[in-house]
């Protein structure tokens, strides 16, 4: 997905305005690149749309560049479809909460009963793990195992009483949390490899008998496309108020989760992200934007762009600057306006080996200054500008008159000029600048 963005934003740098062709060119790619990701057909039509409405309404004279302007409209949408801010646990107002676990057999949901009963634990409840998976045999230990990791007790039935039934368990074990003063339930159910008629009656059967306050849906995000419709299955089924996503450690496109939230309406509360208990998060909607966005790469796109707007400007400069001899105060004046005009992108030029100087001397003048420097240029004769050696005393009282300024600021000015073209010159003998056209490395 990312490569695929990265190839719109690429596209988009350093256009002036964002206009409807470009809105258009730049939702087909972003449409390819989400069903490329495994987002839904009808998820990414309605994600389309938003941009582009929203792209539409964008104020094209405020600071940012189309590039930027995008990127932000593309993840503010994304953060807004995987749910805002995040929802918290509802806690029931008589103990014991109750939370139910459903989901396809792997999913995550036995590790998912650790972590929450651990996270639970450590904000100061007394939680009841409860084994409600009687399908699969090691079932029952496994989570045994969770609750000694999380140091949670395990709710489960005797062994050696046969097969036991879930909705029995899962009924006497809030018998069980109100006598031994458990706040919250955690209960764990079985899961099958596909949706089955049998395994989702008895999920719906134990939420009839123990009205949870929340049921949450575990679904590991590792499976793409289906996920889609195996939440639409238990949602439709045993029904769900929470998502979790699992094994978001994995290279999980994240298409799944803007899909599941979409599409089921429900909110993802949180994350597991490894097989450990402290493998858990609640869910963030901007992290998971930026992972689906991968906004690190697209951030540097953006510096990539700001660097070569003004592409020209930026390449007649570079080449007074390899030969150093020609630099003139009209280039002074010129890559001063220029330096501050790009504001942060004139940073960027100060990271660059010899310019950190040059940046040094253009941050002592401020707005003001510039324009009396501008001044003070301006009353000078061509002549001057090309060849400031011949700026005597004489000539700099004139210029001062002419500008408005002092002789002093005048001289003050020729002597940086000075400073700055001996750097020019030792810069354009050796070094260069790399990545900038025109100048030798
Ligand atoms: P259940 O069948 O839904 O109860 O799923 P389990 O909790 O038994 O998990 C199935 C497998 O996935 C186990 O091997 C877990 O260790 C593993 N697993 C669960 N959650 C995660 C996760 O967030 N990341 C990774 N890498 N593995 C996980
Ligand atoms: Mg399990």
């Amino acid at each position: 997905l990312s490569d695929r963005l990265t190839s719109v934003f690429t596209n988009l740098r350093s256009k002036g305005r964002l206009s409807e062709s470009d809105i258009n060119a730049t939702a087909r790619e972003i449409r390819v690149a989400l069903l490329e990701a495994d987002v839904a057909l009808p998820v990414v039509k309605g994600f389309i749309e938003n941009v582009k409405e929203r792209a539409r309404g964008v104020d094209v004279s405020k600071a940012l560049n189309p590039a930027q302007q995008v990127v932000k409209i593309v993840n503010d949408e994304l953060i807004e479809i995987l749910g805002g801010e995040t929802r918290r646990v509802r806690f029931a107002k008589t103990a014991p909460t109750v939370i139910m676990l459903a989901g396809l057999q792997g999913a995550g949901k036995t590790t998912l009963a650790g972590k929450l009963a651990r996270w639970l634990k450590e904000e100061g409840h007394t939680p009841l793990l409860v084994a409600c998976d009687l399908q699969r045999p090691n079932a029952v230990q496994q989570l045994q195992v969770m609750g000694e990791r999380a140091g949670v007790p395990v709710f489960a039935p005797e062994p050696g009483n046969g097969v036991g039934d879930p909705v029995r368990v899962a009924q006497s074990s809030i018998i069980e949390a109100k006598r031994a003063q458990h706040d919250v339930v955690i209960i764990d159910t079985a899961g099958r490899l596909g949706i089955d008629t049998e395994m989702m009656q008895q999920a719906i059967d134990i939420r009839q008998s123990t009205q949870p306050d929340e049921v949450l849906f575990v679904v590991d995000a590792m499976v793409g496309q289906d996920a889609v419709n195996t939440a639409q299955a238990f949602m439709d089924g045993v029904g769900f108020d929470g998502v979790v996503l699992t094994k978001l450690d994995g290279d999980a496109r994240g298409g799944a989760a803007l899909s599941i939230r979409q599409i089921t309406g429900r909110p993802i509360m949180f994350a597991s992200t490894g097989e450990k208990l402290e493998d858990f998060d609640v869910f963030h909607p901007d992290r998971m934007a930026g992972r689906i966005l991968d906004m690190g790469d697209i951030l540097t796109l953006i510096e990539q762009a700001q660097r070569q707007f003004d592409e020209e400007e930026a390449a007649k400069m570079a080449g007074k600057l390899a030969s150093g001899e020609d630099f003139t105060l009209d280039d002074f004046l010129q890559q001063m306006m220029m330096i501050q005009k790009m504001g942060p992108i004139g940073n960027l030029l100060g990271m660059l080996p010899g310019m950190g100087q040059m940046r040094q001397q253009i941050d002592q003048i401020d707005d003001r200054d510039l324009d009396r420097v501008a001044a003070i240029i301006r009353s000078m004769t061509p002549g001057e500008r090309a060849e400031p050696k011949m700026i005597n005393g004489s000539r700099r009282a004139r210029i001062a008159k002419g500008s408005g300024t002092t002789v002093g600021e005048v001289s003050s000015l020729v002597t940086r000029f000075f400073q700055a073209q001996k750097m020019m010159k030792a810069m354009a003998g050796g070094m260069g600048i790399p990545g900038m056209p025109g100048t030798r490395r």
